[in-house]
């Protein structure tokens, strides 16, 4: 993935704003610029764009839109939001990324509701860990694909070009660090060239390549990994190449409750709402609320490397709203029993120490005990049967690390100062998680491609006229 140094190198092919990967961002980037009259190209490896953004729940954290309005809250505000993000990353994120991208979320979505017709609506019957109201927008399947083809038909309808099957391998820049083009490789081997005045690099993070996560994230290696495999973190190789700032790259979002070995993740309500996780001797090994993505590794040093996730009917029917959830029931991953003996069975463990957790936990949740892990369960019902049941492994969904920006997305050299026509976006660039797995605050992940990527492609669109 190299950047080639050549002062004055010309092309056949130019377009003032180039974008590589056409998942969440980098479609918002192409309709933001197209929207303030900039010609815009899009490049994406795949034969058909998915990304992450395809993968994903599609649940977009955003603050006193005028949807929660419409559904009843009042009390959600971009100053919450930004609180939220802050104390899920220990104060170890960018504040004034935090602050800026929590302040423009609610901007962002309503764009994207009013103008392309993205169906979002407020998340109300569920609130995710850290969330300190229900920020979550969604659409109706909750499931990332549908917002995706949303956003890929919205940018072919205003005549934006996507040529899929164009791998980005190589940027041109001259000696100041001016991008001055790209080198593409189709599926035959040939090598195309194309010009451009301004790049935006929306191509996510590393999480499929192997050999980055041994150097960077040494204990997500050998995570189940349910991202998109196209995420080989070319946007920080390159970035590192042209002398850019890297910041928390040993950070990633982890799920911790993904079915085993199914691959896809069980809603997240299984535990908020009064779910837990026990091992194989049916005893539980930690506070499973506190977020899911750091219980990945928690499940992960289980023995075998796997737990088991146990919830009722009443959160079955909260989490079996989300696609994933809906997905691991189709494919047999979660099963049914009405008493604990036989779970305990099927779990392989001792029925009597599965019959104590089950007493733990439920003493707990009625606040009669403190919580061994610490745990507050609030006030959710003690769980009745019957009883649901998965096996589950430790994911890694994302990586967090990445390129550090400003609020107009613009790449930032080691000094400071940014480079004179790149952007990054999405998960490309560092997200607001701070140096490790327990900073992802839930939904961060579009947060960071949709905002960023309408500030990227506004911000190229004003370069471009500016000339
Ligand atoms: C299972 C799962 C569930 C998730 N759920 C949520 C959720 O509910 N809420 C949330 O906020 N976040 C969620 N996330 C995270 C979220 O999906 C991502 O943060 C977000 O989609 C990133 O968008 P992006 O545009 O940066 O990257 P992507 O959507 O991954 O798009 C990047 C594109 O770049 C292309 N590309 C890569 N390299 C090149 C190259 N060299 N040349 C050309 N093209 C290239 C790829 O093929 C891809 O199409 C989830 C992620 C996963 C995996």
């Amino acid at each position: 993935m190299p950047v080639l140094r050549i002062d004055g190198k010309t092309f056949a092919t130019k377009v003032p704003v180039l974008v590589v990967g056409a998942g969440a961002c980098g479609t918002i980037a192409a309709l933001a610029a197209n929207e303030r009259g900039a010609e815009v190209l899009i490049l994406e490896r795949d034969a058909k764009p998915t990304g992450n953004t395809s993968l994903s729940g599609g649940q977009i954290p955003a603050a006193g839109t005028k949807l929660q309005r419409a559904a009843g809250l009042m009390d959600d505000t971009p100053d919450l939001l930004y609180q939220d993000i802050l104390a899920k990353s220990h104060g170890e994120c960018d504040h004034d990324i935090a602050r800026h991208i929590a302040n423009e979320a609610g901007k962002t979505v309503e764009w994207l509701v009013d103008r392309y017709q993205l169906p979002l609506s407020c998340v109300l019957d569920f609130q995710y860990p850290g969330h300190s109201r229900p920020h979550m927008h969604a659409s109706p399947s909750r499931f990332g694909a549908e917002l995706h083809s949303v956003l890929v038909a919205a940018v072919e309808k205003e005549g934006i070009p996507i040529a899929t099957q164009a791998h980005v391998t190589d940027l041109y820049a001259d000696a100041g660090g001016r991008i001055l083009g790209v080198r593409v490789k189709r599926p035959d081997g040939a090598l195309e060239e194309i010009g451009c005045d301004v790049l935006i690099l929306a191509c996510n993070g590393f999480g499929g390549n192997k050999e980055m996560l041994k150097k960077h994230i040494p204990e997500a290696v050998d995570l189940f990994y349910e991202g998109h495999v196209g995420n080989q973190g070319d946007a920080v190789c390159w970035g590192e190449e042209l002398g850019a700032s890297v910041k928390d790259i040993g950070s990633f979002q982890g799920h911790g409750a993904v079915c085993s070995p199914h691959g896809m993740h069980l809603g997240w309500a299984t535990v908020t709402e009064g779910g837990f996780h026990v091992n194989k001797d049916g005893k539980r090994f930690s506070n499973e609320n506190a977020g899911y993505s750091e219980q990945a590794l928690k499940v992960h040093r289980q023995p075998g490397n796997v737990a088991w996730a146990i919830w009722d009917e009443r959160c079955e029917k909260i989490a079996n709203q989300q696609h994933s959830h809906m997905e691991a029931n189709e494919s047999g991953a979660i099963r049914r029993f009405d008493a604990i003996a036989p779970m305990a069975k099927a779990i392989g463990c001792d029925a009597k120490a599965l019959e104590e957790t089950f007493a733990e936990v439920a003493a707990a949740t009625r606040g009669e005990k403190q919580d061994a892990f610490g745990r507050n369960f609030g006030n959710k019902p003690v769980l009745q049967p019957p009883y649901y049941v998965s096996k589950i492994m430790g994911a890694l969904t994302h990586t967090q690390g990445g390129l550090e920006i400003d609020k107009e997305a613009r790449v930032l050299r080691k000094d400071g100062t940014p480079f004179p026509n790149l952007f990054a976006g999405g998960g490309a660039a560092r997200g607001l998680s701070g140096p490790a797995d327990w900073g992802y605050l839930s939904g961060s992940g579009l947060m960071m491609a949709t905002n960023t990527g309408r500030l990227a492609g506004e911000a190229a669109a004003a370069l471009v006229r500016k000339g």
